[in-house]
């Protein structure tokens, strides 16, 4: 009888020890999950704040100092962030074409690519400065960019007169093409200084940017 329970006993020993091995998996703590995932989740990039964009003016030659001041305070009133670079740069010999004394307006563009140090590079002649049209390969114009490219070449000698650019037509050639750099093409509304010229002269019957081209650039950091 006492063996019989021996063995009884024995035999609820072995399945408590089967069941205790074959429950112990079971029964390993688990991590929980919101700590597995936490560990692989990365967490969000702190955003950068955005550096201003810069417009760089630059002088090329004789462009004088005074002239070039005048236009600097006349940006700074539109653009927080401007700076008139001291030294003046010389115009690319590259460019110029002899017969015609006159620079290739889009060479000088593209030439002023690597003075834009991340920001928008402004050069500054008193040379006439040409764009090929249908009217002639040497067409002198007042000023070039090329569209969202951060670059821009004004010039402030008159091509057919080859007289200065008055100081307010100068100011207004300067946001027109400055507004191209930016990324605005020609507009649609005839007061607006980025109507096309179409080879004439419109300054006087552009008083500002219309409304559209002033959110466009007001998203782009100007203060219009
Ligand atoms: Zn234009
Ligand atoms: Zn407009």
């Amino acid at each position: 009888m006492k063996s019989r329970i021996i063995r009884i006993m024995v035999c609820l020993m072995a399945v408590m020890t089967l069941c205790l091995t074959a429950c112990s998996h079971d029964t390993k703590p688990q991590q929980p999950k919101a700590q597995q995932t936490a560990k692989t989740v990365k967490q969000p990039a702190k955003k950068a704040q955005p550096q201003p964009m810069y417009i760089y003016m630059y002088r090329y030659d004789n462009f004088p100092v005074a002239q070039a001041q005048a236009l600097c305070s006349e940006l700074e009133k539109v653009y927080p962030h401007v700076h008139l670079v001291s030294s003046a740069l010389p115009l690319p010999a590259k460019e110029y074409y002899k017969q015609g004394n006159r620079y290739r307006a889009r060479g000088l563009v593209e030439d002023l690519f690597p003075y834009r140090h991340g920001g928008v590079a402004l050069g500054m002649t008193t040379q006439i400065v040409y764009n090929p049209n249908e009217i002639s390969p040497y067409w002198g114009i007042f000023g070039f960019s090329l569209v969202g490219h951060h670059s821009a070449v004004i010039s402030s000698m008159v091509p057919k007169t080859h007289k200065r650019q008055p100081p307010e037509d100068m100011r207004k050639l300067m946001l027109h093409e400055l507004g191209h750099a930016f990324g605005l093409y020609h507009c649609n509304d005839p007061h607006c200084f980025m109507v096309d010229f179409e080879h004439g002269n419109k300054f006087s019957q552009t008083p500002s940017f219309c409304n559209d081209c002033k959110r466009f650039l007001n998203s782009k950091g100007w203060k219009l």
